[in-house]
């Protein structure tokens, strides 16, 4: 199928493209495409007009400054990929790229765009969960930070007003030598996951000292579970600790699709748990999960 009709746009600043957003009536704004391009085809969206976000200036690059790995908006998913600094300073995100997709699309998908198609599945979703990152956000009223618990308002629906524009992603940077497992389950290699798992950890001295445990595609945003974290910090990982603490995940309230029922998600939500916290602890054996693609 072909999109609708729609008039393009190729604003080269962001104050352009603010202004654009501001005026037009029914715009979309156009980043790596992937997902737009196909809810075009198949006419779930139809705007009159298309902003396109790929020459405006600045918008893409990784920094880390004062302990924050800073993203714009329109980096490239492959871009995060090969970058030794991602892969040295944030392995969770390094690990969850791999899952995403397959390198035709990560060569053209953004971080920015991921974040605001917001599918409940999103591994770079549940990343920025995980990591507590903050979204920060342009719009005719100037910039404004939104923590990412507060970011996701809906079901693909991300809680940024109608003229406003993400333009860089803020992660909060682990200790060195901190753990990190994502783990999923999907139908094959490359698609979204069902239900995926992303453990942060640090040991010190035989004890975890801080836990973060995430837990996406059981509802529709990536769900934390606080239960598990407060439980494990202080004591020592064994698979006996946790396999007995995420039992609580089972309690998370799930959606149910054709992929899974709600019960089987809850199912899942237990089992990666376990194995993500296993991973990331170096407890895990060789099984097929938690071999590297
Ligand atoms: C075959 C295939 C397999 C895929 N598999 C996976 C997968 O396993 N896991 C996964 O997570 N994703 C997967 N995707 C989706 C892919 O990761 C997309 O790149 C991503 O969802 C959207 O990013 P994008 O840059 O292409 O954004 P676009 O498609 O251009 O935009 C997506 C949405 O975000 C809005 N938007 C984009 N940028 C901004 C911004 N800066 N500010 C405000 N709004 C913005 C757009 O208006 C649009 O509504 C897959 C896609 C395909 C085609």
């Amino acid at each position: 199928m072909k999109p609708p009709p729609f008039q393009y746009h190729d604003p080269k600043t962001l104050a352009e493209a603010v202004g654009l957003l501001g005026t037009l009536d029914n715009a979309k704004l156009l980043a790596g495409g992937q997902s737009l391009m196909p809810m075009l085809n198949m006419r779930f969206v139809l705007p009159d007009h298309v902003i396109d976000l790929n020459l405006v200036e600045g918008m893409a690059g990784i920094k880390e400054t004062d302990g924050v790995l800073e993203i714009g908006a329109m980096t490239r998913q492959r871009e995060l990929e090969f970058s030794d600094l991602v892969a040295a300073k944030c392995p969770l995100l390094h690990q969850a790229l791999m899952h995403v997709g397959h390198r035709q699309t990560r060569n053209r998908g953004t971080i920015g765009g991921s974040l605001c198609h917001l599918d409940p599945a999103a591994e770079l979703v549940t990343v920025c969960m995980a990591h507590d990152a903050t979204i920060a956000v342009a719009g005719p009223g100037g910039t404004r930070e939104i923590a990412f618990a507060d970011f996701p308002a809906g079901y693909l629906t991300p809680a940024i007003e109608l003229n406003e524009i993400v333009t860089a992603i803020r992660i909060p940077v682990w200790p060195a030598g901190h753990k990190a497992a994502f783990i999923e389950f999907s139908r094959r290699h490359g698609d979204f996951a069902i239900v995926s798992a992303a453990a942060l950890l640090q040991i010190d001295g035989g004890r975890i000292t801080r836990a973060s445990l995430t837990i996406g595609g059981v509802a529709v945003a990536p769900v934390r579970a606080t239960e598990v974290e407060q439980a494990i910090v202080g004591q020592a990982p064994t698979s006996e600790l946790f396999a007995k603490v995420c039992e609580s995940c089972r309690s998370f309230e799930a959606m149910a699709d054709i992929h899974a029922s709600a019960e089987y998600r809850q199912h899942l939500a237990v089992v990666l748990a376990r194995r993500a916290l296993e991973k990331a602890a170096d407890l895990a054996d060789n099984a097929p999960w938690n071999r590297a693609h």
